[in-house]
């Protein structure tokens, strides 16, 4: 477990967050993959007067200063993580909407002939790429067999 100390680092950094911002920081740490509207739900239990655009200004700042990171997982809106716990690769589960997260060190391979072949430095972690879980996959297999026996 990473433990964040970001508090520390900004005093350093010589930048003071309000409260505000500080509450949508805190979200995205409590909440991990969060949307835009989920951290505006968690940050309105301690602050109602916060609207939705605030939230967007706060994490566009916050990602600006390196704090927070943003990942794609689906068609909606990007979900937020702190930006020192974000090197994984989201694996999304197309049936039940699962994330696995693996390290980007599994696709090394991957990168490197990319590197080797386009000179591309590629970032495994902005996009998430889609599949099928285990229990998914297996219990796919299951139904088709059951299909093939029912027609046959
Ligand atoms: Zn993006
Ligand atoms: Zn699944
Ligand atoms: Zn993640």
């Amino acid at each position: 477990m990473v433990t964040t100390d970001w508090k520390s680092d900004l005093r350093q950094r010589g930048y003071r967050l309000t409260p505000q911002r500080q509450l949508v920081l805190e979200a995205v740490d409590a909440l991990e993959h969060a949307s835009p509207d989920e951290i505006l739900v968690e940050v309105r239990k301690t602050a109602s007067g916060v609207n939705i655009s605030t939230v967007y200004r706060t994490l566009e700042l916050l990602e600006e200063l390196g704090l927070v990171s943003h990942a794609h997982l689906g068609h909606g809106a990007p979900t937020y993580h702190l930006a020192d716990r974000h090197h994984h690769i989201h694996l999304v589960c197309r049936e039940c909407t699962g994330v696995i997260e693996a390290d980007v060190d599994i696709a090394d391979e991957f990168t490197a002939k990319l590197r080797a072949t386009f000179g591309f430095e590629t970032d495994m972690k902005h996009f998430a790429i889609f599949g099928l879980c285990e229990k998914c996959a297996a219990a796919k297999r299951q139904a088709g067999r059951a299909g093939q026996e029912g027609s046959a």
